[in-house]
C-alpha cells in the first residue's frame, strides 16, 4: 500500500507536498497546509507534535517566514514533511492532522510583496504582434529576443483561486469611434501563466545572476492574469499595461516547491540571436520546466499550452528584473507571460484562441470570444515527476461576476 493511503500515481503523492494555507471553521484561524493527495496536512500542528526544529517557520498562518528562510531551509523541510507522510512511525501521529480538501478553506498562501509580469512566450509574442500590428514587418518588436519584456503590476489584487472576478469598468474606445466611452469591458479574457514566488531576499544594488536563481525562488503556481482587452488596447501606449490587468491576477492555492521540479527541468528553445552575459544560459543548468497547462471554460477543456515552449527561462527573468539594482523582497510575485504553444490549441488567451473576436470558440453551452458573466476558467498542469509520476500543479479557477 502507498505511504499514508495516497492512491499510486496520484499526482499530488509524496513526491510533490505543495504548500498552501488553509482554514477550519474560522477562517482567521489559518494555518500552514501540506497537500496529499485529496488531504491536507496541518504542517505546524505536525511539526509540533513531533517536537521538530522547524515548527517556527511551519506553525504560522502564511508561508512568508519559510519563504524568507532561504534555500537550506526549504530543502531541510521538505525532508522532514517527506518522512512524516511516508514512515510509518509517524503515521498514528501524523494521520490525525489530514483534513480532507472537501472540509477546509483555502486562502492565499502568501502575502505578496511586488508582483511583475513578463512576456516571455515567442508565440504569444507573435501573435500578439500579427493582431495588434499588422502591419509591421516583424510581429516581434526588435528589443524581444533580447531581453524579457515585463511590466510592474498590481500586488494588492492578486487572489487566491476560487475568488470571483468582477467584471471590470473602464475607457475603451472602438476603432471606429470618435471619442472614448465609459463602461464594463466587453473584451475579458484570460491569460494562463506560471506565477514565480521569491523567498530569500536581494540586496538593493546587487543583481542576481541565473546562477542564484535556486537560492532566490521557492516555488511556482499557475496564475490567470485576467486581462481587458479593449481597455488595455486604449489606454497601453505609451507606458504599457495598466487599468486593463490591475483588477484581479489569480493564483493557485498551492505553491509547489522548485525541488518538486527536478525532473521536469528541461533546456529551453534554441536562442537565436546572441546574449549580453548577464542573460547567457549555461548548458549545464537547464532553466526550462517541462509543464502542461490545460486551459478549461466552463469544464470543457479549450487550450493546452505547453510551458517547454517558453523563450525566456524563470531564471533569465529574475536576472533581468534585478540587473539595474532593485532588490527582490520575499513574497515577490513573477508572471512567465501567457503560455502559448505553436499550434492553434494551444494558446493561453482568448485573443488568440478567437484572434482577437474573429472567430468563436464552439462550446457545448455556446459559442464564445470573450467572457461572459457567469462564465468559469479554470487552469491546470502537470509535470513530469520522478519514476514515471506526475507531479500535480494546485488549479486556478475564477468565476467571472457582472460589472458592480
Ligand atoms: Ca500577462
Amino acid at each position: 500500500m502507498p505511504p499514508f493511503d495516497v492512491p499510486e500515481g496520484d499526482p499530488f503523492g509524496p513526491h510533490n507536498l505543495p504548500y498552501g494555507v488553509f482554514s477550519r471553521a474560522d477562517p482567521s484561524e489559518r494555518s500552514i497546509g501540506v497537500r496529499l493527495g485529496d488531504h491536507v496536512l496541518d504542517a505546524g500542528a505536525a511539526a509540533q507534535a513531533l517536537g521538530s526544529p522547524y515548527a517556527d517557520l511551519l506553525a504560522r498562518s502564511t508561508l512568508n517566514p519559510l519563504l524568507a528562510a532561504g534555500r537550506t531551509a526549504w530543502s531541510d523541510v521538505r525532508r522532514a514533511l517527506t518522512a512524516w507522510v511516508t514512515v510509518p512511525a509517524y503515521r498514528e501521529t501524523v494521520e490525525p492532522l489530514l483534513h480532507p480538501l472537501a472540509e477546509v478553506t483555502l486562502h492565499l498562501p502568501f502575502e505578496v510583496a511586488d508582483y511583475v509580469d513578463f512576456y516571455s512566450s515567442e508565440n504569444h509574442a507573435r501573435n500578439v504582434g500579427q493582431i495588434f500590428r499588422p502591419d509591421a514587418a516583424d510581429s516581434l518588436t526588435p528589443n524581444w529576443k533580447h531581453l524579457p519584456i515585463g511590466y510592474h503590476g498590481r500586488s494588492g489584487t492578486v487572489v487566491v483561486s476560487g475568488t470571483d472576478v468582477v467584471r471590470p469598468s473602464g475607457q475603451r474606445k472602438a476603432v471606429s469611434a470618435t471619442a472614448p466611452a465609459f463602461g464594463p469591458s466587453t473584451r475579458l479574457d484570460i491569460e494562463a501563466e506560471v506565477g514565480f514566488v521569491v523567498g530569500a531576499p536581494s540586496s538593493l544594488g546587487t543583481p542576481v545572476p541565473l546562477s542564484s536563481f535556486r537560492d532566490h525562488v521557492f516555488g511556482l503556481c499557475l496564475l490567470n492574469d485576467w486581462s481587458a482587452r479593449d481597455i488595455q488596447a486604449w489606454e497601453y501606449v505609451p507606458l504599457g499595461p495598466f487599468l486593463g490587468k490591475s483588477f484581479a491576477t489569480s493564483v493557485s492555492a498551492w505553491i509547489t516547491p522548485l525541488d518538486a521540479l527536478d525532473s521536469a527541468r528541461i533546456t529551453p528553445p534554441a536562442r537565436t540571436h546572441p546574449l549580453l552575459p548577464y542573460l547567457h544560459d549555461s548548458d549545464d543548468e537547464p532553466g526550462g520546466y517541462d509543464l502542461r497547462i490545460s486551459v478549461a471554460l466552463n469544464g470543457h477543456v479549450i487550450s493546452e499550452p505547453p510551458f517547454s515552449t517558453m523563450y525566456w527561462t524563470a531564471a533569465q527573468q529574475l536576472a533581468h528584473m534585478t540587473v539595474n539594482g532593485a532588490s527582490l523582497r520575499t513574497g515577490d510575485l513573477y508572471g512567465s507571460g501567457t503560455v502559448s504553444g505553436p499550434s492553434e490549441g494551444e494558446h493561453g488567451s482568448l485573443l488568440e484562441l478567437t484572434w482577437n473576436g474573429r472567430d468563436t470558440l464552439e462550446l457545448p453551452d455556446g459559442k464564445r470570444t470573450f467572457l461572459e458573466d457567469g462564465d468559469e476558467v479554470t487552469l491546470t498542469a502537470w509535470a513530469p515527476g520522478p519514476d514515471g509520476t506526475r507531479v500535480g500543479l494546485g488549479e486556478v479557477t475564477g468565476r467571472i461576476a457582472p460589472a458592480s
